[in-house]
């Protein structure tokens, strides 16, 4: 049983700035959605912690309904 965090390097899909997220590796498969710190919109987190304590991350940008 994996229990840490897990750091991860990813991009923001709307400014493409590079973004750290702390992944709790406690939990197999997780979604979430947090704001980006450098342009403050909301970011479609998708985790999945892998066999190996590798975790698996897709990023996805909120469908703006305007
Ligand atoms: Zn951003």
């Amino acid at each position: 049983m994996i229990n840490q965090l897990i750091e991860v390097a990813l991009q923001c899909p709307y400014c493409w700035e590079e973004i750290t997220l702390l992944v709790d590796g406690s939990i197999e498969i997780q979604e979430y959605i947090e704001d980006c710190e450098v342009c403050c919109r909301p970011i479609d987190f998708k985790v999945e912690i892998d066999d190996d304590g590798l975790a698996q991350v897709q990023v996805q940008a909120q469908l703006q309904h305007e």
